[in-house]
């Protein structure tokens, strides 16, 4: 199985994941904006056993949002890397900071209820207004 590295922007902090990622989409929820400081946080999920830190994981700090859900974040530089869903055993990665380009893409939006009002999704992926029904 291929191999694909991540790193922060500082560059202390380095993962590692298989190429193997479950779902892959972008969630527009108004947490996942404030966290990234972006219009949408674009995240593949995999089993949280799949994940690994080759280096810096001293420099990861974590923010518990809910009973369900830690926030990772490089304490250094800012930069967002994962959440962690501690029910279900999944982590789910921010795709901003691969570098290595994964097999899969997006195939989903979740969320587009509470989207920033000034992004206009214009992709023919499907929507959902809150999380995926599963
Ligand atoms: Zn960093
Ligand atoms: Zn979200």
């Amino acid at each position: 199985m291929k191999k694909l590295n991540g790193s922060c922007l500082c560059g202390k902090v380095q993962i590692e994941v298989p190429d193997d990622f479950e779902y892959m989409g972008n969630c527009h929820c108004s947490e996942c904006r404030k966290f990234t400081g972006s219009d949408y946080s674009s995240v593949g999920g995999l089993s949280s056993d799949k994940f690994r830190f080759k280096a810096g994981e001293d420099a990861v700090s974590i923010f518990q949002k809910s009973e369900e859900t830690e926030l990772a974040f490089c304490r250094i530089c800012g930069s967002s890397l994962f959440s962690k869903k501690l029910k279900t055993s999944k982590h789910n990665i921010r795709l901003g900071i691969l570098d290595d380009i994964p097999t899969h893409k997006p195939s989903f939006h979740i969320f587009t209820s509470s989207k920033a009002p000034w992004n206009d999704i214009t992709d023919n992926l499907i929507q959902f207004e809150k999380g995926p029904v599963k």
